[in-house]
């Protein structure tokens, strides 16, 4: 018998900065790999048009490059099952549509969006059912041809039985079993003729014969559409290793709302990539019981997928600060620890963007020290005085921070531009002049009353960093009881939906 190589792949989505939890999956999937002599894979799931940005592709690659988890085959590196884009792959998952519509399996689906979203609030109302009613299961293929070929607008969907129960195995939770019955007919091509997730992932994850598909928990409910399509196609599915979710502190799952949660904010905030990689580490395995402290290499030296245990790590940024004040203070000259400083913040490039924005209120080369220092810290000295605005309350202070924070989190792109927009219309729905608005947000992002421009000094510090800010700010303002926070959501919703 031929052993199969171990072949291990990280299939992010660039729909946004890159996230703790694909470093998570990334770190799992490439110790597997080193520790077999197999290939650790990339590959860019970007089917999602509108979401899907090449820098966000972009970041996703400088993100792992940074923590060194390099991989075999990949985009720009390639490799002998590319390419490794989907947007790439768009003909060879055409033809698998087609196969399984020819061979029974999947048809083409003509009802409207809004016959759909009719059937969504039927399902939402009667608590029954998940959605579809499978009008267009029983159209004859001459019919359907017919429609298509009259240029009705359509998307494909897979046949899921209408009973009997799907059993797969997951190497760390054993035979899990889930109802047919409570899975959609889904959609495998949009109308945009783009395949979606499911049907992509499969299809790549065979044509690239992975062995191991590890990755976040959340995709748990996915195995049955993909061991159904594995089925359909004839096909052996790779070993499942769902990692246990990531949570916060209070247990809850791990959220930019409570924590930051993009790798570049680590890496802003000074947070060292050995330590970020061992912290991670650490969630879900363990080394020893008394050696918390330990290499990449060491992990792939004793690493065990089943030794992956299933409760839920918790990502703890305390923690994670600890860990990396012991790399800076034991794995360092002073010298090479220099070099860490000049490639974290100490730089021209970075220097340079933030010249360009304080230059203006220069009068002295050394005014730069002072006028600059938010630039490279994590938090800056704050008094609820300072950040108070004119004419209110420490509570309405705290709601119209939060509100601009809610307005934040929903920027895909952090530039100024869109950064001013949120401000912009905060103002004029609140009805405050954009000079009060700012003030305390200067003081938020500073320390200080009068600094750099603040929609340029955001972009630079970047969202994770400017929303960790208001937050701190939130906190020195007493912040907002549970009651009060539901009830500002409740008007925000109300008032600031685009709608
Ligand atoms: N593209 C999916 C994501 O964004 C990948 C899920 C998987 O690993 O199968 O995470």
């Amino acid at each position: 018998m031929t052993v199969q190589e171990v072949r291990t792949r990280l299939a992010p989505s660039p729909t946004g900065d890159p996230h703790v939890g694909t470093a998570y999956q990334a770190l799992f999937g490439y110790v597997w790999a080193r520790k077999n002599n197999g290939s650790f894979i990339l590959r860019i799931e970007d089917t999602d048009r509108e979401r899907s940005k090449p820098e966000y592709e972009k970041s996703i690659i400088d993100s792992l490059r940074w923590l060194g988890l390099e991989w075999d085959e990949g985009p720009e590196t390639g490799g002998q099952f590319g390419p490794y884009r989907q947007s790439e792959r768009l003909d060879i998952y055409q033809e698998h549509i087609n196969r399984l519509v020819a061979e029974g399996y999947a048809y083409p689906c003509f009802c409207t969006k809004e016959r759909l979203a009719e059937l969504r609030k039927e399902c939402q109302k009667s608590g029954a059912g998940s959605g579809y009613d499978r009008k267009c299961r029983n159209i004859s293929p001459e019919e359907a041809t017919g429609r298509i070929e009259a240029g009705e607008n359509f998307v494909v969907r897979m046949k899921v039985p209408l009973e009997g129960k799907c059993v797969f195995e997951d190497l760390l939770r054993g035979k899990i079993e889930k109802d047919w019955e409570s899975i959609d007919d889904q959609v495998i091509m949009k109308a945009d003729g783009y395949p979606t997730y499911h049907l992509a992932v499969v299809v790549d994850d065979h044509l690239m014969k992975i062995s191991h598909i590890i990755r976040g928990e959340e995709w748990i409910n996915s195995v049955p559409k993909h061991v159904l399509l594995y089925q359909y196609f004839g096909w052996e599915p790779p070993v499942y290793c769902h990692l246990p979710l990531l949570r916060n502190k209070d247990k809850s799952k791990l959220s930019k709302r409570k924590n930051p949660v993009s790798i570049e904010w680590y890496r802003k905030n000074g947070i060292l990539p050995e330590a970020l990689l061992n912290f991670i580490g650490m969630l879900g395995w363990h080394l020893s019981d008394d050696k918390e402290k330990f290499s990449v290499e060491e992990m792939i030296e004793n690493f065990r997928l089943e030794d992956i245990s299933l409760g839920g790590p918790v990502f703890d940024p305390d923690k994670l600060l600890w860990l990396n004040g012991k790399y800076i203070r034991e794995n360092f000259k002073t010298e090479q620890l220099l070099d860490r400083l000049v490639e974290w913040g100490l730089n021209r490039d970075h220097f340079k963007k933030i010249l360009e924005i304080s230059k203006g209120r220069m009068n002295a080369l050394s005014d730069w020290g002072e006028m600059t220092s938010h630039f490279f810290c994590g938090k800056v000295p704050l008094t609820a005085e300072g950040l108070l605005m004119k004419d209110m309350s420490h509570t309405q202070t705290c709601e119209i921070l939060q509100i601009v924070l809610w307005e934040l989190e929903g920027i895909q792109s952090f530039c100024k531009e869109r950064i001013y927009e949120s401000f912009k219309k905060v103002a004029d729905k609140l009805d405050i002049k954009m000079k009060h608005l700012t003030q305390p947000f200067y003081v938020a992002m500073s320390g200080k009353k009068v600094s750099t421009p603040l929609f340029d000094t955001m972009e630079i510090l970047g969202s994770d960093m400017s929303r960790m800010r208001i937050r701190y700010a939130m906190n020195e303002l007493g912040g907002l009881s549970k009651k009060a926070m539901k009830k500002l959501e409740k008007r925000y919703q109300e008032e600031f939906s685009n709608n």
